[in-house]
């Protein structure tokens, strides 16, 4: 790709001729990085395919092949599809997309159809089988949803083999073997690039692109469909006359900063297939975490006294969250006992929440969990682990896989509601091992 001369450029670096390229090579490279603060690496994308559908027909053999649909309640009146088998999207008499109201999907469906419910608990144990096998293919496997993960292969294919697209071949022959689901892969020079990649060709799908496959195949989409743009940007971009992504590449920067600040900067590098951040700066969001630790007055041995205490500290450290626009994959509790044992438990929500109150409440499970009724504490804290911005969660939301993309956007709220209504008050699941190993400061 034309992006590999950036590289190459240690290779050159160690070569004794070839000055000359050296020089250009390296020129290139810095108008590049001038613009968007990162350089070409080679990232790969690994997304499933309808994956909460997948998952049920993994569970329940006797679902492979028909239609199936994972969605909430039926008797709810917001009741809305979150994931659609290919089997069911083939069989639909019109697109039926995440996001849709089941009434209305019912009506496209076949009479057949299997509605199976949400299992979080099966999705994140089928997740964490996926990126076992997804760390064997890279040292830097960065997660970006339940379903779906960057991998940086910049540099380090070397005992894989040194054609991406032979590796990732092997990958998805590892993922279809060992679980049985599979996974769409794109292959780019940034996050954003292997992204769109990945969208093009579903299910099932592997799609290398450079930069001139960028121009013939991702100019010319609507630039809603760009990863980044949400539904609130479109109309923006419309009104100054941009409705491709092509559109937004050409666009003007300083008028975009002008309209939209910083983020108008990173949509048009997004345009242009290039990361504002680098892949290792989102892992080290994820594993950010947020704590706040108190040391009693005196040993406390009362439960709910405990309790009282964690709901302090559970509501300043989500406020802390809040102000700073994320949400919490993973609540801990530290215990620090009269002796000065000390430990910790973590376990990962369902859903990323910001609340206080299902913070407390897992704080609370924990709490009951670990500690034995009766047993003095002299310390007690709160961690919040695999932060995620709370506008990544909402673009994971939308890249659900389905077509229909607009009317999937205006959807989103109502499926936020409905999984937060839905997951947030119910048991959680055990902690995966991606999002947070508990540490807590001294
Ligand atoms: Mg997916």
């Amino acid at each position: 790709m034309a992006s590999s001369q950036c590289f190459w450029v240690p290779g050159l670096g160690f070569s004794t001729t070839g000055k000359h390229a050296i020089f250009v090579v390296v020129f290139f490279h810095l108008v590049w990085q001038g613009d968007t603060g990162t350089s070409d690496r080679t990232i790969a994308l690994v997304d499933a395919n309808a994956f909460f559908a997948s998952c049920a027909a993994l569970e329940d053999p006797k679902l492979h092949g028909r239609p199936v649909v994972v969605a909430g309640d039926p008797g709810q009146r917001h009741g809305v599809i979150l994931s659609v088998s290919y089997e069911a999207k083939r069989l639909a008499r019109g697109p039926v997309h995440a996001g849709m109201p089941l009434g209305k999907a019912r009506r496209l469906l076949p009479p057949d159809v299997v509605v199976a419910a949400p299992d979080h608990a099966l999705y994140q144990r089928i997740s964490d089988q996926m990126y076992d096998i997804l760390q064997r293919f890279s040292p830097l496997v960065v997660p970006a949803s339940i379903d779906e993960a960057f991998l940086d292969w910049t540099g380090s294919l070397g005992p894989l083999g040194h054609d991406p697209v032979q590796v990732a071949i092997r990958l998805k022959q590892a993922i279809r073997t060992e679980i049985g689901l599979t996974v769409s892969v794109g292959i780019g020079w940034s996050q954003v690039s292997a992204k769109m990649a990945a969208e093009l060709q579903k299910p099932d799908g592997l799609t290398i692109l450079d930069r001139d496959g960028w121009s013939a195949r991702v100019y010319p989409l609507a630039v809603g469909e760009l990863w980044g743009v949400g539904p609130k940007t479109v109309p923006k971009l419309h009104a100054l006359g941009i409705r491709h992504v092509g559109d937004l590449a050409a666009a003007d920067l300083s008028v975009l900063q002008t309209e939209l600040g910083e983020y108008g900067r990173h949509i048009w590098a997004a345009a242009h297939g290039d990361d504002t951040e680098p892949i290792d700066a989102r892992l080290d969001r994820q594993a950010k975490s947020l704590s706040h630790a108190t040391t009693l007055a005196h040993d406390v041995s009362d439960r709910a006294e405990q309790k009282a205490v964690l709901l302090g500290l559970c509501d300043a450290v989500a406020g802390r969250l809040r102000e700073n626009g994320y949400l919490a994959r993973t609540v801990g509790i530290r215990i620090r006992t009269p002796a000065f044992r000390n430990f910790t438990h973590a376990k990962t929500l369902p859903v990323p929440t910001d609340t206080t109150d299902e913070i407390y409440r897992a704080a609370c499970e924990l709490l009951d969990r670990h500690l034995p009724a009766g047993r003095a504490v002299r310390l007690l804290g709160v961690e919040l682990g695999g932060l995620i911005a709370e506008s990544d969660w909402q673009q994971q939301l939308l890249d659900f896989d389905a077509s229909g993309a607009a009317v999937r956007r205006r959807q989103v709220d109502r499926v936020v509601d409905e999984i937060r209504a839905r997951f947030g008050k119910h048991a959680l699941v055990r902690g995966s091992q991606l999002y947070g190993k508990f540490k807590f400061m001294p």
